[in-house]
């Protein structure tokens, strides 16, 4: 592939990427923690115009993926790319222009109002050109996560949903090729689990390459381009929804009895974990 290049002070920074483009690459990657393997061997792909759910059991290593393929933890084996070139070439304000964040816990804000939470998103282009669009961005991505009625309120007095979708909405702000989204849907009511998955959707239907980490198996189904089900620090697969979702795989992956059926009109897969018959 032909990549573009710009000249900045110090190096060469990839151009942007476009739709299809590799975002960020896992290349047979391993992670320890606490002297302990926890990633395997993982190779991963995230596409510019594709969202891309990973899902497995809890303890599987998706949040530790995550935070590897961000740069917040080293690689022991292997290595990240982001946009082509590995992570320790990217300086930590060139990598926070490429990707945003969203942990699994929201430790940033208490302190702030949502408004200065949501703001924090924009830190990285301050003294850049894109730096006019603060304001458009902060107002846009309250819009969409739908936090416009608290924006003055403190982050910490919001319930655990509400401030989910301010953490949400200063990745959003933060307006970058890729995003990484761990559990954004995990503390959210149904309209709003199904919101962020549409706006996860959308991103990606504008080019952004979007990683998310679910548990949801139907919200994958329904709005994932790829899976890929962690188990043990592996990828235990990685495909299409139609692909990945079989019964077999999830009743082995979850050690539970799951029954995958089709929905009569879209034939999307709908998982159905199997109860004792009393419970159905
Ligand atoms: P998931 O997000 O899939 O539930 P994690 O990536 O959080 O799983 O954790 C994977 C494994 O790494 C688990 O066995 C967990 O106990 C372990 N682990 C997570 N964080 C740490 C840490 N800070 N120190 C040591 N082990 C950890
Ligand atoms: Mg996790």
């Amino acid at each position: 592939m032909i990549r573009k290049f710009r000249f900045s002070a110090t190096h060469t920074e990839p151009a942007a990427p476009s739709a299809g483009d590799v975002t960020l690459r896992a290349r047979e990657l391993t992670v320890l923690r606490d002297k302990r393997p926890i990633l395997d061997g993982v190779e991963l792909e995230v596409v510019a115009g594709e969202v891309l759910a990973l899902v497995g059991p809890n303890g599987a290593g998706k949040s530790t993926l995550l935070a590897a393929l961000a740069g917040d933890l080293p690689a022991h084996t292997g290595r990240v790319e982001l946009d082509g070139l590995p992570l320790a070439d990217w300086s930590t304000s060139e990598m926070s222009r490429r990707r945003a964040v969203l942990p699994q816990q929201h430790r940033l804000g208490f302190g702030f109002t949502v408004h200065e939470v949501v703001q924090m998103g924009r830190a990285p282009w301050a003294r850049t050109d894109r730096g006019r669009d603060d304001e458009r961005a902060v107002a846009e991505a309250m819009k969409i996560c739908d936090i416009e009625g608290f924006t003055q309120r403190s982050f910490a007095t919001l319930s655990g949903g509400e401030q989910a979708r301010v953490a949400l909405a200063r990745v959003l702000a933060q307006d970058t090729p890729t995003i990484m989204l761990d559990e954004p849907t995990a503390a959210l009511d149904l309209h709003h689990q199904e919101t962020v998955m549409q706006i996860a959707a959308e991103r990606a239907a504008s080019g952004v390459g979007v990683v998310v980490v679910l548990h949801d198996l139907g919200l994958a189904a329904a709005y994932a381009d790829k899976i890929a089900v962690l188990s043990g620090g592996r990828i235990a697969t990685y495909g299409r929804p139609d692909e990945v979702l079989t019964a077999e795989l999830l009743t082995d992956v979850y050690r539970h009895p799951v029954e995958v059926l089709q929905h009569p009109e879209t034939g999307r897969q709908l998982i159905l974990p199997l109860r004792p018959g009393s419970i159905f």
